[in-house]
């Protein structure tokens, strides 16, 4: 298991040895130590990516795709030790580990493929004697600092477009899971990429992000994280105009309109709420069923929630894994006593508990709360937890004043079987994401990202590359 940090293609550690304890969240025992590094760090792999970016951005753009290939490869010939260390350090159930082995290795295979349609173009000018031709080039250093939530894709659907477009990276993971995205730099190393060009510091945020944002050779910084977070860094980014890309929090919707599948409905939900125990940000938080199905809905759900296995994630069969930290279990009981104080009900789940001798209070019983109430803490927050809240309603307006009624624009879901209404309500929805009679609407293709107080930048697909590059305008006077 790799635990110092990369920089120019070394291993290195912290300043005075100086180091952070990883900690398998299942068992809270610790695991690892990384380095914890500082300004000194980040200023050596800024000069180590500010020195790989000529070299790199000159690369043929088929020459630059080779190694992000031979990542995607090796992503997934490694992948069940990738996956296991995942588990280890985040507590995910395993097949989902996999899962986001799978799903961050596609950023990568998608990277390679579109690091050779950096596309530029020519413009008609106004002139007969003037061409205008429209370049896009890469920005040059670009940082990238990541979640604890998904230890690897959050990386790699950074760092794919960044590389393609020729940008060289610096990485700084969450501190609770370094050793996903250091076993990535592992696999860096292996693919082929010159010295410096991806580059990984752990350590304390404030120092590391301190540095990224006051050195101005760093052209871009993308952040994926809480929208605390994000404000703070926009304050950073203020002095050299760093350019920024924020993915923020979400406080998904998912709404049941009358006419759904019911059973795809549920099965979007379950899929949506559960995955990752409910920590992701574009997972279900507050769930809207008009009230003629509203029973049948909350039946459907309850058989479905029962049959949810909660234990560590390396445990066969393992649907629902402890929650990340102490702090976040806190969270979530605040929110469940919220609810319940203002008249929530609660018809399943609701403990915290220890599965057994070993394992840490960690784990959260998949929750149902009917009920749901603007006022209440999980109509206004992110949740973070298993816990499904419910409200009915009766109008397809209602339901949509509903939803848009938040700060966050992430994700939002519905079911129906209505084509227009499918088209009128996708299209009133305020949020970057929308799952129409899907509950799991990421992938590597689409441009991901959120509004409003869920952030701006988009990550996967073509889009993704705008992130990276910027456009120049050459106007030729031609005799
Ligand atoms: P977080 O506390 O905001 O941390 C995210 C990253 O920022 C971590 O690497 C963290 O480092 C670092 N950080 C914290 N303070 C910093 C500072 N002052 N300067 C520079 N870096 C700093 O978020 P989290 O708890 O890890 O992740 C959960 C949040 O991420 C949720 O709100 C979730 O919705 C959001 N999220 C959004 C998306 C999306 O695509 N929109 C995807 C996944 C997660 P440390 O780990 O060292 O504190």
């Amino acid at each position: 298991m790799q635990t110092r940090n990369l920089i120019n293609n070394e291993w290195i550690d912290g300043p005075r040895g100086e180091r952070l304890a990883v900690v398998d969240p299942a068992t809270d025992s610790a695991i690892a130590e990384v380095p914890s590094c500082g300004p000194a760090e980040v200023a050596r792999a800024v000069d180590a990516a500010a020195g790989a970016f000529p070299a790199w951005r000159a690369r043929p753009a088929q020459e630059r795709s080779g190694p992000l290939r031979r990542l995607f490869e090796l992503m997934m010939r490694e992948e069940d030790r990738l996956a296991r260390l995942m588990t280890l350090e985040q507590g995910k159930p395993l097949a989902e580990a996999r899962g986001e082995i799978r799903y961050g290795a596609s950023f990568v295979e998608w990277g390679a493929e579109e690091a050779k349609r950096v596309y530029g173009e020519t413009i008609p000018a106004s002139a007969a004697s003037k061409r205008i031709l429209v370049l896009r080039q890469p920005l040059g250093v670009v940082a990238a600092i990541t979640p604890w939530n998904f230890p690897c894709a959050m990386i790699t659907r950074k760092i794919a477009p960044a590389l393609a477009a020729g940008c060289t990276v610096v990485v700084k993971p969450a501190e609770q899971t370094p050793l996903s995205a250091l076993a990535l730099g592992e696999l860096c190393l292996e693919a082929g990429f010159p010295p410096g060009v991806v580059n990984i510091v752990t350590g304390e945020p404030e120092a590391i992000g301190g540095a990224i944002f006051a050195d101005a050779r760093v052209r871009a910084v993308s952040f994926t994280g809480s929208t605390e977070v994000g404000r703070i860094l926009m304050r950073l980014a203020a002095p050299n105009i760093t350019r920024l890309s924020l993915e923020l929090g979400g406080q998904a919707p998912f709404i049941v309109f009358e006419d759904a599948d019911l059973d795809a409905a549920v099965a979007g939900l379950v899929a949506s709420k559960f995955r990752n125990a409910g920590q992701t940000c574009i997972c279900a938080n507050r769930v809207y069923v008009q009230r003629s199905v509203r029973d049948a809905v909350l039946g459907k759900l309850r058989e479905a929630v029962a049959a949810l296995k909660v234990g560590p994630g390396d445990e066969e069969g393992v649907a629902i894994g402890p929650l990340i930290d102490d702090d976040a279990v806190a969270k979530v009981e605040r929110h469940i006593a919220d609810a319940h104080e203002r008249g929530g009900r609660i018809v399943a789940g609701g403990e915290v508990f220890r599965p057994r001798d070993g394992l840490a209070r960690r784990f959260v019983a998949p929750t149902i709360i009917d009920g749901l109430t603007p006022d209440m803490l999980c109509a206004r927050e992110e949740t973070f937890g298993p816990v499904v809240p419910i409200a009915a309603f009766d109008a397809e307006e209602e339901a949509l004043a509903l939803a848009n009624g938040s700060p966050f624009g992430l994700a939002a879901y519905f079911y129906t079987r209505d084509a227009s209404r499918l088209i009128r309500v996708a299209e009133a929805l305020e949020f970057g994401v929308v799952g129409a009679n899907d509950g799991a609407p990421s992938s590597a293709q689409a441009p991901f990202g959120g509004v409003k107080h869920s952030g701006f930048g988009r990550e996967g697909g073509r889009h993704s590359l705008d992130e990276y590059t910027a456009l120049k305008y050459v106007s030729c006077g031609v005799a």
